[in-house]
C-alpha cells in the first residue's frame, strides 16, 4: 500500500464526543466489494463543551496527540471535528480523504442499506431525530458541517437500523392501532453495524455456527441482543428507539409504558422524562453510583450489586425470548465493552442459562476473554468476539465509493 491509496474517514459523532478513524483502501478493493479497508489512524475528542480532551494515535500505537483544551476552544462538535482532522492530517502527511462514512443511528423505514448522502437524505434523516434524540442530531451536525466545507466530497450514511431491515412483521409490530405501524412507529432494532460485523466475523472463525441460530449480545454503554439465523437478523431487543430491551449504562430498557404515563401525570415534562429514561436510568439509576460496569463490579455497595444482578438477569431473560424466536440456540456470542471484556458479567448471565440451554463456561478461558469461553461439554458454544463498527462503516463506504466510480 502506498501513500497514494485512497483515504476514507469514518466519523462517529456522539452526544459529547467525536471519533474519527482513518482508513486506506487497498488496491484489490477496486475490484472486490468485500476487501476491508485498513485502519491507519484514530482520533477522538471526549468532553466537548465540558472538558475537551483529544487523543489521537496511529494504528501501530504511535501517539499523535494527547492533549486537554480549554472549553472555549472546543465548544461544539464542529470545532472538535476540525481539530481532530487537522491533527490526523499531520500523521497522514496531508493525504485528503476521498470519502467520509458516518455512523447514523436511525434510518427509519427508508434506509435498508448504507446510502450516499444528499440534501434529500439529510431531510429524511432529520425527521427521525425524535426517535434517536441522543444520537441523530450529532450525527447530522457532522454531516452538515462537512457538506458545508466540502460540498463535493462523497459522504455515506451507515445505519444502526439497516441490518435489521428485513424483519418479519412479528418482530416489528407493537400492539398499537395499526395506523401507527403504517406511519413507521414500529420496532427497528439498533447496533446493526456491530451485528453485521459479528455476522461476517463468525463466517471466518466458526462457519458452521454462522449458518445456524445465534444470539449476539452487544453489551456496551448501550446494550442490545440480536437473534440471527444464517447470518441474518431475525429479531432484536431494541425497538422504535434505543431505549428498549435490556437495561443499559444510563438507559432504562423495557419498562411498563404505564410508568411513563404515571410520570407525566405527576406533571413531569416530556423533555425531563426523556432525560431520565435516556440518562439517569439503567445501571446508573439503580446503583446510584455509576453507569460504568467496571466501577460497579469494583464496588461493595449493595445497590451496585443489585444493578449488576438485575442487568445479568434481564440479559438472560432476553436471550430466552430470542431463543424462542429462533426455535432453538446453536451459539451465543458476547461483544462490545462489557461483553468482550468482563468475565464476571458473562459468567453471571450464563449462570441463568445453565439449566435451560446446558451452557457451561470454561472458567479459565472465560477469565482470559478467549475466543471460545465455553467447555467442550457445553450444549451451546459461547464465543467472545470484539466488535468493529467503524470497520463496517469503512467497508460500506468503500463499496459506495467504488459504485460511484470513485475507485
Ligand atoms: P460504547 O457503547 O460507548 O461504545 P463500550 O462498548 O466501550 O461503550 O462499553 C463501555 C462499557 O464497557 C462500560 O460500562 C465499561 O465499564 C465496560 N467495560 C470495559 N472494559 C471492561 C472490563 N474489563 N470489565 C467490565 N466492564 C468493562
Amino acid at each position: 500500500m502506498t501513500n497514494t491509496n485512497p483515504v476514507i474517514l469514518v466519523v462517529n459523532a456522539g452526544s459529547s464526543s467525536v471519533k474519527i478513524s482513518v482508513y486506506v483502501v487497498p488496491e484489490s478493493a477496486h475490484e472486490n466489494v468485500d476487501i476491508q479497508p485498513t485502519l491507519v489512524a484514530h482520533g477522538q475528542i471526549e468532553g466537548i463543551g465540558v472538558a475537551p480532551r483529544l487523543v489521537a494515535r496511529m494504528a501501530d500505537g504511535r501517539s499523535v496527540a494527547d492533549e486537554s483544551f480549554p472549553v472555549e476552544q472546543v465548544a461544539d462538535h464542529d470545532a472538535a471535528f476540525r481539530l481532530i482532522r487537522l491533527t490526523l492530517q499531520i500523521g497522514l502527511r496531508d493525504t485528503p480523504p476521498v470519502a467520509i462514512g458516518h455512523r447514523v443511528v436511525h434510518g427509519g423505514i427508508d434506509f435498508a442499506d448504507a446510502v450516499r448522502i444528499d440534501d434529500d437524505v439529510i431531510a429524511r434523516l432529520e425527521t427521525l431525530i425524535p426517535l434517536a434524540p441522543l444520537h441523530q442530531p450529532h450525527n447530522l451536525t457532522a454531516i452538515r458541517a462537512i457538506r458545508g466545507a466540502a460540498p463535493d466530497l462523497l459522504q455515506v450514511a451507515c445505519f444502526d437500523t439497516a441490518f435489521h431491515a428485513g424483519h418479519d412483521p412479528m418482530a416489528q409490530l407493537m400492539a398499537l392501532p395499526f395506523e401507527y405501524y403504517e406511519r413507521g412507529i414500529r420496532r427497528y432494532g439498533f447496533h446493526g453495524l456491530s451485528y453485521a460485523y459479528i455476522a461476517r466475523r463468525l463466517q471466518q472463525v466458526a462457519p458452521d455456527l454462522a449458518e445456524g441460530r445465534v444470539i449476539v449480545a452487544h453489551l456496551g454503554n448501550g446494550a442490545s441482543l440480536c437473534a440471527m439465523r444464517g447470518g441474518r437478523s431475525i429479531d432484536s431487543t431494541m425497538g422504535l428507539t434505543a431505549l428498549d430491551g435490556m437495561p443499559m449504562g444510563t438507559r432504562c430498557g423495557t419498562i411498563d409504558p404505564g410508568a411513563v404515563l404515571w410520570l407525566a401525570a405527576q406533571g413531569m415534562e416530556p423533555d425531563a422524562i426523556q432525560a431520565m429514561l435516556y440518562g439517569q436510568s439503567g445501571l446508573k439509576g439503580i446503583s446510584g453510583i455509576s453507569s460504568d460496569m467496571r466501577a460497579l463490579l469494583a464496588s461493595d455497595a449493595p445497590r451496585a450489586k443489585l444493578a449488576v444482578d438485575f442487568y445479568a438477569y434481564r440479559a438472560a431473560q432476553e436471550i430466552g425470548k430470542l431463543a424462542v424466536t429462533l426455535g432453538g440456540l446453536d451459539g451465543l456470542v458476547f461483544t462490545a465493552g462489557i461483553g468482550a471484556n468482563s468475565p464476571d458479567v458473562r459468567a453471571r448471565i450464563c449462570a441463568h442459562l445453565a439449566d435451560l440451554f446446558g451452557i457451561a463456561l470454561d472458567a479459565a478461558a472465560n477469565s482470559e476473554n478467549c475466543q471460545r469461553v465455553s467447555r467442550d461439554s457445553s450444549r451451546v458454544p459461547v464465543l467472545v468476539l470484539p466488535t468493529d463498527e467503524e470497520g463496517m462503516i469503512a467497508l460500506s463506504t468503500a463499496r459506495i465509493l467504488r459504485e460511484s466510480g470513485g475507485l
